[in-house]
């Protein structure tokens, strides 16, 4: 907010027009002062000290006991615990020693992987400021449309991008809002193609504090309109149409850039805390495993099925789309963790009856994926490789509507790594190649 006051009113009006014009003409430098000085500011009473704690449980029990440490305050998993992997766990300052004890009592060997959770925020967010200033100068050759290559976006930013995609190529590329959020934006989707071929539907952003996979559904697009010229994506549009909706929690993405970096539900208020985790909220086995009927815990389900407005705008979407059927595929984007899901979340007895064939497909998208740049990503329903997850939108995708091949991706990097959600923008590239690679093998191994 303190940029908006700072612009007088008349470049404050065409800087949001034009965000990127504007900018490389002669705002940058005082944006970058700004933005640094906004990040210390906030940033600074987020997350200063806080530690990130990882630790590999071996029993159900024990889960249950690290899942009670999240009644402390401020305690967060970046990973809910699980018997399949380690747990994430971003601790505070004051809770510390006590969350250490508490793993050590039950025989676990915590281990400290992130020193100081604000300084790496603060590292990633310096570096995200200087990649926008070189991509935004016009000396930088940089084009607008390859900028999503380069940073982390805002929204205004991305919404523009969209638009002024579309615009330049009124014939291939479509953008529509399909609603609004609870504080009012909109929300953007895209088709790439004429919405006569079989579908693939891509989203991103449904977690706030997910960065790259909002990037990556970007990347993807701009590798399928950029691909147009070279012909490396001629066949890909030829036989498919590509549905995106970036950025599927626009309140809770925006807040992460403004607030709290490490938000992950969307902003509606509910009784005691402020939001619902939108990835709960759908209307498949609604309150069951892996959610919390909490409303200031992570995973808190939302008041019922479809109570928040981003998963109803999305659930209307794809349910209107799957009833002309017009979709064969969806693949929900999430980071991080390094797995491709298969369904169903919900319960680790759960399977359709199509899982074979889903599995296939996976397999042939992570060997693409691990062709690519080397990442491992493990295939397998969520239930039997992280934990499960009841109301999510692949369950709900596969089992109440008519598209075959439902995924989500957990993105780089994998468990207990340095960074977690807090990358820099140097991964932007590589993970939007090895997705690109992945759902290109995805596309070219269903059968229909
Ligand atoms: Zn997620």
């Amino acid at each position: 907010m303190l940029i908006v006051f700072v612009i007088k009113p008349a470049r404050r009006k065409r800087f949001f027009a034009d965000p990127y014009n504007m900018a490389s003409k002669s705002l940058i430098p005082l944006l970058l002062a700004l933005l640094v000085v906004v990040t210390v500011a906030e940033a600074i009473n987020n997350y200063y000290g806080y530690k990130v704690i990882t630790v590999q449980a071996k029993t159900d029990e024990q889960v249950k006991a690290i899942r009670e440490l999240e009644k402390l305050e401020n305690v967060n998993f970046w990973k809910e615990p699980n018997i399949h992997t380690t747990t994430d766990i971003c601790v505070p300052p004051r809770h510390i020693n006590r969350v250490k004890l508490t793993l050590m009592s039950l025989g676990l060997e915590p281990k400290i992987t992130v020193e100081n959770v604000q300084l790496l925020i603060f590292e990633a967010i310096a570096a995200n400021s200087v990649a926008r200033f070189e991509a935004s100068s016009f000396r930088s050759g940089v084009s607008k449309q390859a900028r999503v290559k380069k940073y982390f976006l805002r929204l205004v930013e991305i919404d523009a991008w969209m638009k002024q995609l579309a615009a330049e190529n009124p014939s291939l590329i479509k953008v529509w809002s399909i609603g609004q959020s609870h504080e009012g934006r909109h929300t953007l989707a895209m088709r790439i193609g004429d919405g006569t071929k079989p579908g693939i539907f891509i989203d991103a952003g449904i977690h706030a504090r997910e960065w790259l996979a909002v990037s990556t559904a970007l990347y993807l697009i701009n590798e399928l309109v950029d691909g147009l010229k070279t012909g490396k994506t001629t066949d890909l549009l030829a036989k498919y149409d590509w549905y995106f909706v970036p950025v599927v929690n626009p309140d809770g993405y925006e807040y992460t850039h403004t607030n709290k970096r490490m938000w992950r539900k969307n902003r509606r208020p509910m009784s005691y805390c402020v939001g619902a985790d939108p990835n709960r909220n759908f209307d498949i086995n609604f309150g069951g495993a892996g959610t919390s009927s909490q409303s200031c815990q992570d995973t808190y389900h939302g008041t019922s099925a479809f109570s928040e407005p981003c998963a109803r705008n999305l659930a209307v979407l794809l349910m209107g789309l799957s009833q002309k059927n017009r979709l064969v595929a969806y693949m929900s984007l999430h980071a991080y963790a390094q797995m491709w899901f298969t369904p169903f979340a919900y319960s680790r007895w759960a399977r359709p009856d199509d899982i074979d064939e889903l599995t296939r497909v996976a397999k042939i998208g992570a060997r693409a994926i691990y062709n690519t740049n080397g990442k491992s990503y493990t295939v397998g329903s969520p239930a039997n490789i992280l934990y499960e997850a009841a109301g999510s939108s692949m369950d709900w995708v596969k089992a109440k509507t008519n598209i075959k091949y439902a995924f989500a991706m957990e993105m780089r990097p994998s468990m207990g790594s340095r960074n977690g959600f807090i990358v820099p923008p140097s991964e932007i590239v590589p993970a939007g190649e090895e997705m690109f690679a992945g759902i290109t093998a995805m596309a070219a191994a269903m059968r229909r």
